[in-house]
């Protein structure tokens, strides 16, 4: 008998913190790997959000916060929905978490019984997946390719509803595949979704900030349906504060409280420093976050352009986000010495181990034919990293 849950021992490790703790300890040993596995920025936190946790620490903000979060920064999230996504949320709806994370870990522990079925688009998040089991639902996925864009249709979404179906989990931006919806794309979903008044959905807009294809676009507001829309964002990617910890929720009101109820038997309140800073990110203009979308969209143009001449890469053009999903599938079924690549996983580990490049395979993701590339690195470093996956990309047979 096993020591330890069938809970735990079900549970998949989260594959893009395994894939940076492999890259971590080859670098360790002095290997000179080059990461493109996790997905954060790489730029350093701005000053004025740095200023603000050390004047919280002089200033005593040392102690539990309110579990749902300090009162400031709840309000200062609502204004922020309300400026950036015209959401009307009281401060009331907002939770604050530690991380983007908890706050899903939050909203489907909450929502979903066991056996009940939660729609996650493919590709998807690896986190969703594992969450939706640790609640005992059934995920029910969504397939798409790199011809559809990675994008749902509302035909799709209709078929995969049945009387289970709790929930619809997906992000936009998307990771991994960056693709963005439109305005009409989102009304389209919705348009589906209100015909089932017993069905909610998770809008994931952790990477609101990153959009080169214009505005971003909210699920939450189409006003027939954003009573069963609960929207999730944070500081992480947008304001480079992945450590801080910070994400938060607009919800309908029955559903912010259960995400206090549950938060207030893990966690409790996100630290308070952390929540401090966090005050400053959300809010300042949105101009701050310009700079860092505009590098992040020269390197997309870049690693795009030099991608283009692996043969046998099939790629979109992200909109958002700073990840690109490549369909490597040509290279299954080639070889290389020991290596004989039937799928992503195997093309990663070839990858690490031929060309000192850490990828994420798609597997990870619910696309096996696909690889996630993470351009959150400097130009250098891009360059040289799929100079090494041509290079070694070439010898397989
Ligand atoms: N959602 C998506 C789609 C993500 O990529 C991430 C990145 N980790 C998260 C949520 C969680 O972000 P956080 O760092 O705020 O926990
Ligand atoms: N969201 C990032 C990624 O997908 C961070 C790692 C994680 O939390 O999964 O790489």
């Amino acid at each position: 008998m096993s020591k330890l849950s069938d809970r735990i021992n079900n549970l998949a490790e989260s594959q893009t913190l395994a894939m940076a703790k492999k890259s971590r300890e080859l670098q360790a040993q002095g290997k000179d790997i080059i990461s493109l596995s996790i997905g954060e920025p790489d730029f350093d936190t701005p000053q004025f959000i740095k200023d603000a946790a050390k004047r919280a620490i002089d200033n005593n903000v040392t102690r539990y916060t309110p579990v749902s979060g300090i009162l400031e920064l709840r309000k200062a999230v609502a204004q922020k929905f309300k400026r950036d996504n015209n959401l009307n949320y009281t401060p009331e709806q907002i939770i604050v978490s530690t991380g983007a994370k908890q706050s899903l870990a939050n909203i489907i522990l909450s929502l979903v019984n066991p056996g009940e079925e939660v729609i996650v688009p493919i590709p998807y998040w690896v986190s969703y997946i594992e969450t939706i089991k640790l609640a005992e639902g059934i995920t029910v996925t969504i397939p798409t390719s790199v011809e559809s864009n990675f994008k749902i249709s509302p035909e799709q979404l209709k078929k995969a509803i049945t009387p289970k179906t709790k929930l619809i989990v997906f992000s936009t931006p998307c990771n991994p595949s960056g693709s963005v919806y439109s305005k009409s794309e989102l009304k389209a979903l919705a348009d589906v979704i209100i015909k089932y008044p017993d069905l909610y959905i998770i809008s994931d807009e952790i990477y609101e900030h990153i959009n080169f294809a214009g505005g971003h676009e909210s699920m939450a507001q189409f006003d027939f349906i954003n009573d069963r829309v609960i929207t999730v964002n944070g500081v992480s990617k947008g304001f480079a504060m992945t450590g801080w910890r910070i994400g938060f929720i607009g919800a309908p009101l029955w559903i912010a409280q259960a995400c206090e109820k549950m938060q207030g038997q893990f966690t409790s309140g996100a630290c308070s420093i952390s929540q401090m800073a966090a005050l400053e990110a959300v809010k300042a203009d949105q101009s701050v976050t310009f700079g860092m979308r505009d590098s992040f969209k020269k390197r997309r143009d870049l690693s795009l352009a030099l991608l283009k001449e692996i043969p046998g890469i099939k790629t979109t053009v992200p909109d958002g986000a700073f990840y690109i999903f490549p369909d490597i599938s040509y290279y299954f079924g080639k070889s290389y010495n020991n290596y004989h690549i039937k799928n992503s996983s195997d093309l990663s580990l070839f990858l690490l181990e031929e060309g000192n490049t850490a990828l994420v395979s798609g597997d990870a993701f619910g696309d096996d034919n696909c690889i996630r590339f993470s351009f959150a690195i400097a130009e250098e470093k891009l360059i040289e990293a799929i100079r090494r996956m041509k290079e070694a990309l070439a010898k397989l047979r």
